[in-house]
């Protein structure tokens, strides 16, 4: 199955830096499918910048479609200014802005009926993990935040691997991956036989085809190596 390379700009990135990255980029990796995933501004600016096959996406919106709500973003804007995808859930946002997973669900309905494509986002603390409660969080965070019926992609992300340059190794990502797999069949279904899980958590050039033949992983959430083109670009042709 076709990998998918992600990147996470975060926020990061800057409308002088858009033309020069997507030359970087050219027409991207053959069988591998790309996704920059940068600050609202400037996905409009990287998607007119970008090779039509390289997609382009955001990292949050609002849950409802529009309306009164100073300062959000509506799904169908971002698909709208060209946006395929949607980072949701991310676990910056769940720290940072208190998102609990119905509100990840609630938003990923939202972006569905926009005609975006999810990339939810689970993953433990490390106090989690330590006090060996990895897969319970993860399996209640996969069963809060998607929705029935979710079409989409799932990422996991150990808060702890995130930034920090410490990533999961082989074999517990392997053995997470089988754990998330275990959960979408239970909760999807056929779909969930064949979605892509990706890994996420301090991905970089000299990782990537080590992490990229683990069982059961679908491709990489990359952030900080995402920022540089040519790691980002090393990332996807270790896929
Ligand atoms: P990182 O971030 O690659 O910088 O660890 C990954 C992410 O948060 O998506």
């Amino acid at each position: 199955m076709r990998q998918m390379i992600a990147g996470n700009w975060k926020m990061n990135g800057t409308l002088a830096g858009i033309a020069a990255y997507a030359a970087a980029l050219g027409q991207g990796v053959a069988g591998v499918d790309l996704l920059i995933c940068p600050p609202y501004p400037l996905i409009g600016p990287l998607r007119a910048a970008c090779a039509p096959g390289i997609a382009v996406g955001a990292q949050d919106c609002a849950v409802e479609q529009s309306g009164a709500h100073t300062g959000d973003v509506a799904a169908g804007l971002l698909a709208e200014i060209g946006a395929s995808h949607i980072i949701l859930g991310h676990s910056e946002r769940r720290a940072d802005h208190n998102e609990r997973s119905a509100l990840v669900r609630d938003k990923s309905r939202t972006a569905i009926a926009a005609g975006l494509t999810p990339i939810i986002c689970v993953g433990e603390t490390l106090a989690e993990r330590d006090a060996g409660e990895a897969e319970t969080v993860v399996r209640a965070q996969l069963a809060g935040s998607l929705p029935d019926g979710f079409t989409g992609l799932v990422a996991y992300e150990p808060v702890w691997a995130i930034g920090t340059g410490k990533t999961a190794t082989e074999t517990d990502v392997q053995a997470m991956h089988a754990t998330i797999r275990a959960a979408l069949k239970k909760q999807l279904g056929e779909p969930g036989e064949t979605m892509l899980i990706l890994y996420g958590g301090s991905v970089k050039p000299t990782n990537a085809a080590t992490l990229l033949a683990t069982p059961e992983v679908g491709g990489a959430l990359v952030g900080g190596a995402s920022l540089t083109a040519t790691d980002f670009m090393a990332i996807a042709e270790a896929a």
